[in-house]
């Protein structure tokens, strides 16, 4: 029989709910056939995330989506560990295409404040080298053996893009 408590927790849920939020994500390019998913777990089965982190679980954002539990989706850290490798995409039966649903929950994340720390630091460093993975002298002379041209580290352009969408690196961290 369920407690007086686990009753208050099901209402508060309840009341928290948004109906319009599986709308929300479908009307997004790659989301539209989130509401397709029959919840058969196909989705869990062989996601290397999952493999390392158990409490990671694609099949259970969706679910979540579908009920419309926006506020809990969206300040979750396990939407930003989806690492977009594509191989639920290749396995769902109903054709929900998970790693664009996540793309759209972090974008909508962010949009509503939600920034993790390891996509922040993530854009801190494409502020100040201009490229998420720094190239050293040594990878542009691997690719001057190879006869491909040399890479310059060059922030100006992305600072100026950035500038462009709104989204600025923290103050303390742009080096700049
Ligand atoms: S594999 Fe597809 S249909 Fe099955 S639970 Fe995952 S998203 Fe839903
Ligand atoms: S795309 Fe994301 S959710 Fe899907 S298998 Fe890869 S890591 Fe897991």
């Amino acid at each position: 029989m369920i407690t007086q408590g686990e009753l208050w927790e099901v209402i508060l849920v309840a009341v928290k709910l948004d109906p319009r939020f599986k709308d929300e994500i479908s009307n997004v390019p790659g989301g539209q056939n989130l509401k397709r998913c029959f919840q058969c777990g196909t989705c869990n089965v062989g996601c290397p995330v999952r493999e390392i982190e158990e409490k990671y679980n694609p099949r259970k954002i969706i679910r979540m989506v579908v009920l419309g539990m926006k506020e809990r989706v969206l300040s979750s850290n396990f939407i930003w560990l989806c690492s977009a490798c594509y191989t639920c995409q290749e396995r769902c039966p109903q054709d929900v295409r998970i790693p664009e649903v996540m793309n759209a929950l972090k974008n909508l994340a962010v949009k509503e404040g939600h920034i993790h720390n390891s996509f922040a630091k993530r854009m801190d460093v494409l502020w100040i080298h201009g490229t998420l993975y720094p190239l050293s002298h040594f990878d542009n002379a691997k690719r001057g053996e190879l006869g491909l041209p040399e890479i310059l580290s060059e922030s100006k352009e992305v600072q100026e893009l950035f500038k462009l969408t709104g989204f600025n690196p923290s103050e303390g961290e742009r080096g700049t």
